[in-house]
């Protein structure tokens, strides 16, 4: 990848896009600023490498219209607060009073761009839009990872007008996924879980390439058990999926892949708080019964693989983790995990949610920011704004 250490920023105006994409409430003041911290080193460098630095983003779904909703101005706050420093603060992305204001922005300042979105430009990738947003910098920077899966004109078009370069966030990601896999050492592992096959059929087949041993837990553990002749009762599962499962597990022999499911199982008639929990072997799940996380016995199989693993990337909760009586296995799994010398990779979404519940980000070697662009990387699927990176 390009990296802005190679550069020379004294006096550039840096173009940034950031992923300031936080949740907000009603009032759109700031739930958690994660994305907006993740941002600090690469805004940070440029700022003492005295750069001009202009950052860009998207918020929420104006679907291209103005709409303050979704305004970026409490970012601009939160993020003065973060650095110390004024953040200026302009009311649209383009036209002529942005050009103004970067034109008088001096070395060592920040300002930024409302919204993108508010443009329908953007998600169209329109290269009029595209070339608009790139005449306000010299150099572009793409440091947004968690919209690297999308090509839109801020995040990848404008790359036709600027030279383009990895932030540290970027940087960083790409090459602890590219690790999980298939640079990192061996044996490498990977520790599926979630809802649905059919969300993760593209993952399971890029993984069946590049893993040792695969572990599978939650809701699509229920299709692999099914598809082995097991009764799984009126738990999740995906019937239309049971022969694309067959062949998953026929693929995972023929390349010496160690799939490998749940022996025994947390059933209950109900998903509710006050669903009384069974541990049963997965040839005893009743007919009237949910499979909703996995048992002590697959617990205790799935630690001691990990144990083996030097290298393991995680996707997907082993159960319904949102009710105690179904979080066990999730959080045998993050502490096991959080306790290893592997190096260790948290594949976004619920499942690093569920990490920072447990307190135990420290012991994981990366947890990655992306949801839907860490689930594409690890399908194998080249991303937009990672390409532009790189070429
Ligand atoms: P995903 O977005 O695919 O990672 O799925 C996350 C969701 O899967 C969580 O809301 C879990 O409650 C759900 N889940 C995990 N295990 C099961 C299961 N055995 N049955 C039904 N849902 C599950």
């Amino acid at each position: 990848m390009k990296s802005l250490r190679d550069l020379e920023l004294k006096g550039k105006r840096v173009l940034m896009r950031v992923d300031f994409n936080v949740p907000t409430d009603k009032e759109n003041n700031i739930l958690d600023d994660t994305k907006i911290t993740a941002a600090l080193p690469t805004i940070k460098y440029v700022l003492a490498h005295r750069g001009k630095l202009i950052l860009m983003s998207h918020l929420g779904r104006p679907g291209g219209k103005k709409n303050g909703k979704y305004s970026l101005d409490k970012v601009a706050a939160h993020l003065s607060s973060l650095l110390s420093l004024p953040v200026i603060k302009m009311d649209d992305c383009i036209g002529e009073e942005v050009q103004q204001a970067v034109q008088k922005l001096q070395e060592g300042q920040v300002l930024l761009l409302e919204n993108v979105r508010y443009y329908e430009g953007e998600e169209k990738n329109d290269p009029g839009f595209s070339r608009q947003l790139a005449a306000l910098g010299e150099i572009f920077i793409n440091d947004a990872f968690g919209t690297a899966h999308r090509a839109h004109s801020s995040t990848s078009g404008i790359a036709d007008f600027l030279p383009t370069y990895a932030g540290f966030l970027m940087e960083n990601e790409v090459a602890m996924l590219r690790k999980a896999l298939g640079e990192g050492e061996k044996p490498r592992m990977a520790i599926l879980g979630g809802a649905k096959v059919a969300d993760k059929l593209g993952l399971i087949r890029n993984l069946l390439d590049k893993m040792d041993i695969i572990l599978i837990g939650g809701g699509m553990a229920n299709t692999f058990l099914k598809a082995q002749n097991k009764n799984v009762g009126k738990s999740l599962c995906e019937d239309n999926l049971l022969d694309e499962a067959r062949s998953i597990i026929q693929a995972a022999q023929d390349k010496k892949v160690r799939l490998v499911l749940p022996q025994d199982v947390v059933v209950a008639d109900a998903i509710s708080a006050d669903a009384r929990a069974e541990i049963v072997d997965v040839d005893g799940v009743g007919s009237d019964k949910m499979v909703l996380d996995i048992g002590p016995k697959t617990i205790e199989a799935y630690l001691e693989l990990i144990n083996e693993a030097r290298t393991v990337v995680w996707n997907g909760p082993l159960g319904v983790f949102e009710y105690d009586q179904f979080a066990q296995g999730t959080r045998a799994i993050t502490q096991a995990l959080a306790a290893s010398s592997a190096t260790t990779v948290i594949g976004g979404g619920d499942t690093s949610v569920i990490v920072h519940d447990l307190g135990l980000e420290e012991g994981i070697t990366h947890i990655s920011t992306g949801g839907g662009a860490t689930l594409e990387f690890l399908e194998g699927i080249e991303l937009p704004g990672v390409a532009v990176c790189e070429h």
